[in-house]
């Protein structure tokens, strides 16, 4: 789970981690009031959508009087805001952090994310502040620092330090930096995020070490102990087929092709999604149904799927483990009966009760294309949508 900048702030504040003052804002007229209470001539003008990149995009503008704040307030608010992060169609804004703005002297990375190869906890630091990090990745990457976290100590003073040493953080302002990255840390383990990117943090003229910006992501799985996480959930921010599938238990990630698959186990669902693309082909979502799935859960699955507008043709990709074919087949016949489906359907399965699956499709009067495989299922479905 994503939440807003504003919220992670308040988030690192309470771990006395240095943030600007800041408030968020919903209209024009609490934009004014929020810049009131701060006390910099500057105020910064921040839309708050579930994206980087708005820099760039326009999305952060800085105010030299009340008016201006009111003018860029106006602006921003109801605007719908491309960045590279948000895909072509962007993302509207309709919240606003309305900040101090900060008198920065050099602009730093700091990060956090879980490791897989190692299974632990990476700080990831550079001095290529404000830029992407993927981009320092790719065209200078000795100028990422890492710091591998043991999880029985974690973050030592003495790591932090020497982070903070190779990315340049001016020496007199070492020391906060250091607690400014432990805070971080604990932030990051205490609440289960899966990433904590702080780009840029900043030195100022007057000596702190400040998180300009704040990316934080939760894991999911772990939001059942974080309740006071979960209601910074901002579902205006999320794919609405998502919410729908997340009410089914199913694992739905939108994606901008015209083949809806519906697989079991997310393996198969990564590799039908490349097999699609094999052929020339591109999926218009990922979706697992899961092991244990019911019929009812299948017309579900199918309904979220036909909601797309952009699906031109469904391809059903299921091995009957746990899962058996038969069920698959009740679902898939259901589902099609319910929503009148007129799209080219290909229906490949394999396991458990396949001879009782394949008879019910080809009962069901259905305009059903059998394949025999994966590889012939994915083919057809191409060529079907061409
Ligand atoms: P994004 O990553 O989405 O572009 P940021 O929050 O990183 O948004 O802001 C982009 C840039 O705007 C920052 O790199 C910084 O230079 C400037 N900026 C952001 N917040 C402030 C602030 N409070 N005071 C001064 N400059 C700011
Ligand atoms: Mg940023």
């Amino acid at each position: 789970m994503n939440i807003h900048e504003y919220q992670g702030k308040e988030l690192l504040r309470k771990y006395g981690v240095a943030v600007p003052d800041g408030k968020v804002a919903f209209t024009p007229e609490e934009a004014v009031k929020a810049a009131e209470t701060l006390n910099s001539t500057v105020k910064v003008v921040k839309a708050q959508i579930h994206a980087g990149g708005r820099g760039k995009a326009g999305g952060v503008k800085l105010a030299k009087s009340l008016d201006e704040v009111r003018t860029y307030a106006e602006e921003l608010l109801g605007k719908t805001l491309v960045t590279h992060q948000t895909g072509p169609e962007g993302k509207e804004v309709k919240r606003l952090l309305i900040e101090e703005g900060s008198d920065i002297q050099s602009e730093f990375y700091i990060g956090l994310v879980l490791d897989r190869a190692t299974s632990r906890i990476v700080m990831m630091g550079s001095e290529e502040g404000g830029t992407e990090i993927e981009e320092v990745a790719a065209n200078t990457p000795e100028k990422i620092f890492r710091e591998t976290v043991d999880p029985v100590v974690g973050l030592m003073p003495y790591q932090a330090r020497r982070l903070a040493f190779n990315i340049n953080i001016p020496v007199n302002l070492v020391n906060k930096a250091v607690k400014f990255m432990i805070g971080l840390y604990n932030v990051f383990v205490e609440n289960d995020c899966s990433i904590a990117e702080i780009n840029p943090l900043v030195t100022t003229g007057d000596g702190q070490v400040m998180a300009l910006d704040a990316k934080l992501n939760f894991d999911d799985n772990a939001l059942y102990r974080h309740k006071d996480i979960l209601e910074l959930r901002d579902l205006d921010e999320e794919d609405e087929k998502e919410i729908e599938a997340s009410k089914y238990d199913l694992s739905y990630i939108a994606l901008d092709g015209n083949i809806g698959c519906m697989v079991n186990g997310a393996g198969l669902a990564m590799s039908t999604m490349d097999i699609i693309k094999h052929y020339g082909g591109d999926p218009a979502n990922f979706l697992d149904v899961g092991g244990g799935a019911t019929a009812e859960k299948v017309t579900e699955a199918f309904k979220i799927i036909l909601s797309d507008k952009n699906v031109q043709g469904i391809f059903v990709n299921i091995f009957g483990g746990i899962m058996k074919c038969d069920v698959i087949a009740e679902g898939v016949i259901e589902a099609t009966k319910q929503v009148g489906l007129k799209l080219p359907l290909v229906v490949r399965l394999e396991g458990t009760n396949v001879e009782i699956g394949k008879k019910m499709l080809n009962e069901s009067g259905l305009n059903i294309v059998a394949a025999e495989s994966m590889a012939d299922g994915a083919e057809k479905i191409v060529s079907l949508v061409k």
